[in-house]
């Protein structure tokens, strides 16, 4: 018999129950010469980063196994932060942090909460790992409702409660009073997804310590011009991090991406510089959104959400394709109807995308 026939009954194995539903992340990758549609850094990182990457990488013994506590890259990001390297957990992106973390506190049994619109990864993986998602609607300007925010504190026992700030995909910082009050308020541990953090005028970072059920996420993939590197961070209580390290693979850093993340750490004042010139190219991007038909929410990230107010969203999206630039479609998400999201990129690329834009509204 082939193995064809022999197995024909049980080729396609039914996943989990919960999981039937599940519709996956999808950012397309779409080849066009001006790319703003998944948030990373316009510019690559530091040519003396590069030089220092690859004369570490020649020395690497890459028969053995990394060091599995990534101790080097978790001092570093310690001293970066001003705190202990037993306060760090690093991982393969901040989403794999997320996911460890989830591991870790969620599953099944467990609630986490959301308030949307908000990353949409959260609920997607918390639901991965078995956890109920509540997921409770911010105001109409997408500001936190407090009173969403204390109802379901009350209401659901939760392990985990979510913040994003600034929030992807609405740009807005989270304040420091809604921070704390939802501290208040929130029955298990507090996260705050700081993705983009540096492109915003305040950090929920002062708020940790040991004492306290708070988690702040970071990634590499925007301010350090590392995506392609996948690497991110937490900063939690030291107890909390140790959870984590007992739940993740083992080397799940390799040795490369150990060495990237510890030197890109040596280059804050390039990042620093990459950070100020993105948030000038994104008020001049917002001045010019003011003198056209549409509607913005005013950002402390590296994108804008706005809404065009002439034309459907999805025709806009079409349209700045059609002229080769890619921005993000959310006029499929909840709540989002008509909105696109633009990365804000170099000043020729914004340039491109303003005239464009400008063209298509017209
Ligand atoms: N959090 C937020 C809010 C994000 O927007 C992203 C990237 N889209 C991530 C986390 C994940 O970033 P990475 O896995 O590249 O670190």
């Amino acid at each position: 018999m082939f193995a064809a026939d022999r197995y024909r009954d049980r080729v396609r194995i039914p996943v989990r129950d919960d999981l039937r539903a599940l519709e996956g992340y999808h950012s397309p990758q779409v080849s066009v010469s001006v790319r703003l549609n998944t948030n990373e850094s316009p510019t690559p990182p530091p040519t003396a980063w590069q030089d220092a990457f690859a004369a570490e990488l020649s020395r690497l013994e890459w028969h053995r196994y990394p060091d599995r506590g990534a101790v080097a890259l978790r001092t570093a990001i310690a001293d970066l932060h001003g705190v202990d390297p037993s306060q760090i957990f690093v991982a393969n992106g901040s989403n794999e942090v997320l996911q460890t973390l989830m591991l870790t506190f969620a599953g099944p049994g467990r609630t986490v909460a959301t308030f949307e619109p908000t990353y949409q990864m959260h609920g997607q993986i918390a639901r991965v790992t078995g956890a109920t998602v509540v997921e409770g609607e911010r105001n109409d300007d997408f500001t936190l409702d407090l009173d969403v925010v204390r109802r379901i504190c009350a209401e659901s026992s939760l392990t985990i409660t979510f913040l994003c700030s600034p929030n992807n995909p609405t740009g807005l910082v989270e304040p420091e009073a809604n921070v704390r009050a939802v501290m208040d308020v929130a029955p298990g541990l507090v996260v705050v997804d700081e993705a983009y953090a540096q492109f915003a005028d305040w950090s929920a970072i002062s708020l940790l310590d040991e004492e306290t059920p708070l988690v702040i996420t970071r990634t590499f993939s925007k301010t350090w011009s590392m995506a392609g590197a996948r690497l991110g961070y937490l900063i939690g209580p030291s107890w909390l991090v140790a959870e984590l390290d007992k739940v993740t693979l083992p080397y799940h850093l390799d040795a490369a991406k150990q060495i990237a993340g510890r030197l890109a750490l040596r280059f804050v004042e390039d990042m620093e510089a990459r950070v100020q010139h993105i948030v000038s190219e994104r008020e001049r991007i917002q001045r010019a959104f003011a003198e056209l038909a549409l509607q913005y929410w005013t950002s402390s990230a590296n994108f804008i959400l706005f809404r065009p107010t002439s034309l459907p969203g999805r025709t806009v999206w079409q349209a700045l394709l059609d002229r080769d630039v890619l921005v993000r479609d959310c006029s499929g998400w909840p709540r989002l109807a008509d909105c696109l999201r633009v990365t804000i990129g170099t000043t020729e690329e914004n340039d491109v995308f303003l005239q464009a834009l400008g063209e298509v509204l017209r």
